[in-house]
């Protein structure tokens, strides 16, 4: 996850919780297997997806919003076909 939003740490406990739920058992039990592994992935897959989703939409959007720096510009005139 992207610091975009943040909403890391959010994602970063479901994530957690998910797997504690999973593998709680067969960590006990000595039998886990990659299955297991696949069922947390299939859980939090759809939800961390949309949320990355988001943030590259946030942060496209940030990007264009963001002023043009007086420093920037000004070396951008100093260069060869700068304004
Ligand atoms: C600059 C920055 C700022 C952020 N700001 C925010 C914020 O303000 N709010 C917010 O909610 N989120 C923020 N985030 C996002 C958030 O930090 C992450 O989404 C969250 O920490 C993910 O937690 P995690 O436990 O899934 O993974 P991580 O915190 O990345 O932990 C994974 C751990 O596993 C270890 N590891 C990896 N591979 C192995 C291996 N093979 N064997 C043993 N250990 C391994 C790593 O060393 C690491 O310690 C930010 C992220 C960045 C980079």
């Amino acid at each position: 996850m992207s610091p975009a939003g943040a909403a890391g740490v959010n994602y970063a406990i479901a994530d957690a919780v998910a797997t504690a739920n999973h593998l709680a058992v067969p960590l006990r039990t000595g039998t886990i297997a990659v299955a297991d592994l696949q069922r947390v992935q299939r859980r939090r897959e759809p939800a961390v997806r949309i949320a990355q989703a988001l943030q590259r939409q946030q942060t496209r959007q940030l990007a264009r919003l963001a002023p043009t720096s007086p420093t920037t510009s000004n070396r951008t005139a100093n260069l060869p076909g700068g304004s």
